[in-house]
């Protein structure tokens, strides 16, 4: 059966020492989480916290990631992190990719999506691959034409065993961060249409091992709905995954 999760995407907010404050506060309360639901949570801190966060991870069911990596193997790229970095402080273990944000201010392509994915495979990184569309394009109803260029253009030159580590992340970016929720039929429509894609390309039983999160504005108050339909396997959690009590009571909502 594929994997529940719940990953935090901290973006760039929390000075070191609140971070640690924010980590503790997690560790804190993980009990109050039903683990024999075989939930994953991850959480995505800013680069130079990874260290201090992965130090916080020494249980099967927690997990840190990062925000993002270069789309190239290594050399002369000042500024930019590789999956080789990344996997060489060991239990960084996941990595967000082609996040709206990346999309919209990076100019990050599905092609430098696709790269940046074949970087963290090589490295045994699992790749958290967003997409989504935008408000323009839903109220086009074009979410579908869009997503499924996100997939293809992203993700679908990978064989069907590199696929098995993907994780896709649907983020309506109209949702992002604005306070307005997908439904969770939106949500389900959408996440039954990209596992329908994958059955397509890799066959009925990748696509039921693909783990599909939502991200959008999840919060406690809304995470029970959206997590109950069947092909949303979890969150991908921005503003709520900053306070202790409102990630660990969205992992609690499956
Ligand atoms: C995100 O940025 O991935 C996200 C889902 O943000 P928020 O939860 O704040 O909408």
């Amino acid at each position: 059966m594929r994997k529940k999760i719940v990953a935090g995407n901290w973006k760039m907010n929390k000075t070191f020492e609140d971070a640690d404050e924010l980590m503790s506060e997690i560790m804190d309360n993980l009990e109050q989480i039903d683990l024999s639901r075989d939930i994953q949570l991850i959480i995505c801190p800013p680069f130079p916290y990874l260290e201090m966060c992965t130090d916080y991870a020494n249980d099967s069911y927690f997990a840190v990631g990062a925000q993002n990596v270069c789309d190239q193997a290594r050399g002369a790229f000042t500024g930019e992190v590789s999956a080789e970095i990344l996997r060489s402080l060991e239990l960084v273990d996941y990595c967000i990719v082609g996040h709206s944000e990346r999309r919209t201010y990076y100019n990050e392509t599905d092609a430098i999506v696709a790269a940046k994915v074949n970087q963290l495979l090589a490295q045994d990184i699992r790749p958290i691959v967003c997409c989504g569309e935008v408000l323009e394009e839903r109220e086009a109803n074009k979410q579908f034409e869009v997503v499924e260029r996100q997939i293809t253009d992203g993700l679908f030159h990978l064989s069907a065993i590199d696929f098995a580590d993907i994780i896709i992340a649907y983020e309506p970016v109209w949702a992002i961060g604005t306070g307005r929720t997908a439904t969770p039929d939106q949500a389900q429509e959408m996440h039954a249409f990209i596992r329908s894609l994958i059955a397509k390309k890799y066959g009925d039983e990748v696509a039921q091992e693909t783990s599909i999160l939502y991200g959008g504005s999840c919060k406690p108050s809304n995470a029970k709905e959206l997590f109950a339909n069947p092909d949303v396997d979890g969150g991908l959690i921005g503003g709520a995954s900053l306070n202790a009590n409102d990630f660990i009571a969205i992992a609690q909502s499956f």
